[in-house]
């Protein structure tokens, strides 16, 4: 096919006065080698070949002699500089671009102020021109010029004054003519380069300047478009074309990929390649900033700007990629999560530091590391020192300095170090500034130097060689001989240009800036460029993408329409059903069409004992390493705890169960247990037995498992003080008894052992007014319903034998009424409380909550219990949170209700209680056989929502 690459290079690739220009330095790096081949020649000056944004400096620089082109970051620079005078002067300079009341922060409009800068110079040819215009055959030109255009206006004198003080210049800027210095620039591809319409003028008057268009894109019956049912299918058979390549004998590194939305699409591209053995290279590099090595520099910044937060400091310290010194950094976070150092606050407008305070009066039963405190002090000083410093100088000595005292740079990967030093040589960049633009110098250097690594994209070398995949535009037009484009659709593979994009709709269409599609473009560059195959770039587009439904690009309409009216036939419904038994050579060039023999879908196939399927007739390295794992457990190996009870084959486990589940020689059985265990015996015998517990890591203030502790040890104490002085609950009294509580609340939070640390106490003393308000509720609640019953028995612990079973509980409350002694069970609740539904059996028996069936038995059978055999009419939750009891058992003759009750009547619990008991003898039978296998009929979502489901491993085990 037609390259005008390589017709060029033919032509003019031996001429010492030639300068081919590329959109990319990928395109340039890669015809430049391709050149010696087309060329014959066995070397050629580096500037043979060179990318847009180099001749845009080398070629503008000759019409501006003595001025140096400005750079991104100089823009920036004088950016924030107006920002700060805009912030300072007494008017603003600015009301537009910076609105007047966003003046005292307009520090976050200098990135895109920056932005727009290049394009001022075009913004004012065609803001001239239409003045022009309007002239000759209009009103007086800028007779409606409104805030936006004055700013501009002030804007490209502002910055040109910049300019020439620095002797600068922006190459959008300039006007013609182009100095001729004798070298003929041949610019490839002007419709693929963003901003060329910046620079076009300037470049139509220059005779040194030749263009060299894309050819027009009309795909005909050549050009390879595959429309797939979904993304999926279309990684596969981009990976199986390239595997079929390679077996031909073709190199990977002739091989690219280009797709769009690479963020999305790369890690599912790379897995597809690497199961099949295909060496690959991502090539669409990351911001240094966003690399897990590179966040260091933004973690010190978090740091200090969050006065050491607790989660800034946990972030920095335990990022497994820097190689700390010290084991002090991970003390440090243990000491913060003990003492719930969660953040540092202002007292009286002073910055309090919580670390500080918490190393002065460290939690009770810590010992107060003298070592831990140094360690942080130092770390906060060289962090402070980064993170304040007043120069790029001063902050690039300052991380000499971090690195030196904190960190073991012989441990780090020599990837992640070489992230790091890319970063300080941006550092280094910035520091070498300072000299000469002093005057606008950002008052934070180090929060400049972590937003530029933001924006610096950093593609690692090379070190291995495979298939490159490419962000989409990046590659086009370079001479892979092999490209595949994935996702060509109209939502992922259109590429529109936006003039002057900075402006309104209506300003913009007033000064004819508009927006150009360079779609067909890039499609024509990926058609045109691969040399030496003549098939061109092979493109593809998938119905169903990773983020949705997608529309093959417009461009390929009559391929897509052609490709989808064969979907019934042959080929695509090989493809589809994976049934094909070799590739389809119909391509003479040697590119494979459908179908593909795939060893995985064979396997698959195969397994599932799909009709006509039989062993596939190759495997991947990848199944043949699966299947000798898979072979090497054999029979003979140890049975799985989730299917198999361990019963007899287990002594030392048997032993530990005695020890710690076991009372007086009996499986011990309470509430709790038997709702782990109705749910899932597995996560019992680990949360239990082997005692797993989900590990804090946060320093949390306290939590609701705290709260619930305050509020029962408040409510025992209020309810004891009614009984001592009252006798019995006297509504008439419960204003006094609220009081009791506040009181009594206030003191429960304070001598909590539970919460520690400086932030302990303040915040206590807030949440002893929600204990108090929770129990008013009940007081409130116990006035309407159990007005004159005696609190008689108050968070009591019951424990008996029964059937070979040791059961046991804690009772929060009985009330009794002294008239006639009945009686009211009473199970407090500040977090979720069970529904009525999960206290009596379902269906199938089981019960979902045991405890007030359970606190019922342990009162009414356990022979110590002052209610041993007698009948306890009511069983309530106290629901703390809504302020009302949940009424589970109630006989409405007892104690009754207003309106209907929902509550089941006592004597038609006994099926919950028989269930209760069912399933206590079942726990223990299965703690006897130590049978913590998995119910089979368990749902998968309680696995997938279990914590223990990484420790359990039932989802990942394979199943054949
Ligand atoms: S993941 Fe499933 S089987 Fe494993 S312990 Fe949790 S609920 Fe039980």
């Amino acid at each position: 096919m037609h390259n005008p690459v390589e017709e060029l290079l033919k032509a003019e690739g031996t001429k010492d006065d030639s300068v081919l220009v590329f959109p990319s330095d990928i395109a340039a790096a890669l015809w430049l080698e391709e050149a010696l081949d087309i060329t014959g020649k066995t070397t050629l000056p580096a500037g043979k070949c060179i990318a847009w944004d180099r001749f845009k400096e080398k070629a503008m620089q000759k019409t501006v002699a003595g001025k140096s082109p400005v750079s991104g970051v100089l823009r920036k620079l004088y950016a924030l500089d107006l920002a700060a005078r805009n912030r300072k002067a007494a008017e603003p300079l600015l009301s537009s671009l910076i609105p007047k009341q966003h003046a005292q922060d307009g520090d976050v409009f200098a990135a895109w102020i920056s932005r727009l800068l290049p394009q001022l110079g075009l913004w004012q040819s065609r803001a001239q021109k239409a003045a022009e215009f309007r002239i000759a055959h209009g009103p007086a030109p800028l007779a409606n010029a409104d805030a936006e255009d004055t700013d501009l206006a002030f804007l490209v004198s502002d910055y040109g004054r910049f300019l020439d003080d620095h002797s600068l210049f922006e190459p959008a800027w300039q006007r013609p003519p182009l100095a001729d210095e004798g070298i003929r620039y041949f610019i490839l591809f002007p419709e693929a380069i963003e901003d060329f319409d910046e620079y076009a003028a300037i470049l139509a008057s220059a005779p040194c300047i030749t263009q060299v268009p894309v050819p027009p894109f009309a795909p005909d019956e050549n050009t390879i478009f595959d429309v797939f049912s979904n993304a999926r299918d279309e990684l596969r058979s981009c990976a199986l074309r390239i595997e079929h390549l390679v077996s031909q004998g073709v190199p990977c590194e002739r091989i690219a990929i280009s797709v769009p939305e690479i963020a999305t699409i790369g890690p599912y591209l790379l897995r597809e390649l690497s199961l099949r053995g295909i060496p690959a290279e991502y090539r669409a590099g990351t911001k240094l900033g966003e690399h897990p090595a590179g966040r260091l520099f933004g973690l010190i910044s978090a740091c200090v700007s969050g006065n050491f937060a607790f989660s800034a400091v946990k972030a920095l310290l335990l990022n497994r990629l820097i190689p700390w010194k010290h084991r002090e950094a991970e003390y440090l976070v243990d000491f913060g999560i003990r003492n719930h150092c969660v953040t540092s606050w202002n007292e009286n407008g002073t910055a309090v530091d919580i670390w500080e305070e918490a190393f002065k009066a460290p939690a009770k039963g810590e010992q107060g590391d003298p070592r831990i405190r140094d360690w942080y002090r130092k770390f906060r000083k060289a962090l402070s020192a980064m993170a304040n410093a007043r120069s790029f100088a001063a902050a690039r000595t300052a991380y000499i300095l971090f690195r030196q005292d904190f960190l073991d740079p012989s441990r780090l990967d020599p990837a992640d170090d070489a992230v790091v030093a890319r970063c300080v040589e941006e550092l280094n960049a910035l520091a070498a500034l300072e000299d000469e633009y002093r005057a606008v110098m950002p008052p934070s250097p180090w929060a400049f130097f972590v937003e530029k690594l933001g924006e610096t994209t950093y593609v690692p070398q090379r070190i291995a060689r495979g298939v490159s995949v490419f962000p989409y535009r990046v590659a086009a037009g370079t001479p892979y001989p092999w490209h595949f484009v994935l996702d060509a659709s109209m939502e992922h593979a259109s590429v529109v240009y936006r003039q002057l994009p900075f402006l309104g709709e209506d300003k913009r269409e007033r000064l004819r800036a508009w927006d150009i599609d360079a779609s067909g473009s890039f499609f024509s560059l990926y058609r045109c460029s691969p040399r030496n195959t003549g098939e061109g770039a092979v493109f593809s587009v998938s119905e169903r993408g990773f983020s949705g439904y997608c529309t093959p690009h417009s461009y390929f309409m009559h391929q897509a329409g052609q490709e989808k009216a064969s979907e019934s036939g042959e080929s695509r419904k090989d493809a589809e059903s994976g049934e094909g038994s070799g590739a389809d050579d119909s391509s003479e060039a040697g590119m494979p069409r459908f179908p593909l023999d795939d060893p995985y879908r064979a396997e698959r196939l195969w397994l599932s004992r799909a009709e006509g399927s039989s062993f596939p007739n190759r495997l991947y390295p990848a199944q043949k390493d699966g299947f000798r794992a898979w072979t090497a457990f054999g029979p003979d190996t140890e049975p799985s705890y989730l299917e198999t009870p361990y019963s007899g084959s287990a002594p030392l486990l048997a032993e530990a169960i005695e020890a710690w589940q076991y009372t007086n020689g009996l499986p011990r059985v309470t509430a709790t247990a038997l709702g782990a265990f109705a749910l899932c015996n597995a996560k019992w015998f680990l949360a239990s037995v082997l005692r797993i517990q989900k590990e804090t890591s946060d320093a949390e203030l306290p939590n609701e498992r705290n709260l619930g502790l305050l509020y029962h040890s408040a409510l025992s104490e209020t309810y004891a003080r009614i009984r001592e002085r009252d006798g019995r609950f006297v509504a008439a009294n419960a204003a006094e008894y609220k009081a009791w509580a506040a009181g009594i609340a206030e003191n429960a939070t304070a001598d909590s052992a539970e919460f520690r640390g400086p932030l302990a106490a303040p915040l206590l003393s807030a949440l002893s007014k929600r204990v108090a308000d929770g129990i008013a509720g009940i007081i409130d609640a116990d006035a309407q319903l159990l007005d004159g019953w005696i609190p008689e028995l108050l968070e009591k612990k019951v424990s008996f034998e029964h059937e070979g079973m040791s059961f046991y509980g804690v009772i929060d409350r009985i009330s009794r009424r002294p008239s006639d002694n009945e009686l009211v069970l009473i199970d407090y609740k500040s977090g979720r409380v069970p529904a009525k539904k999960d206290c009596i059996p379902g269906e199938d028996g089981s019960l979902g909550d045991f405890q007030i069936p359970m606190y019922l038995f342990l009162a009414e059978h356990d022979p110590k219990s002052p209610y041993a055999g007698a009948r306890i009419a009511g069983a309530w939750f106290g629901n703390l949170k809504a302020a009302k009891y949940d009424m589970i058992v109630n006989d409405p003759e007892t104690v009754p209700v207003e309106g209907r009750s929902t509550s089941v009547p006592r004597a038609g619990f006994a099926h919950a209680e028989e269930a209760c008991i069912d399933a206590a003898k079942a726990f223990a039978e299965a703690v006897r056989s130590l049978d913590f296998t998995r119910p089979e009929a368990l749902a998968w979502s309680e696995c997938a929502n279990c914590d223990f489901r990484k420790i359990c491993r039932y989802l990942y085990a394979v199943r054949p």
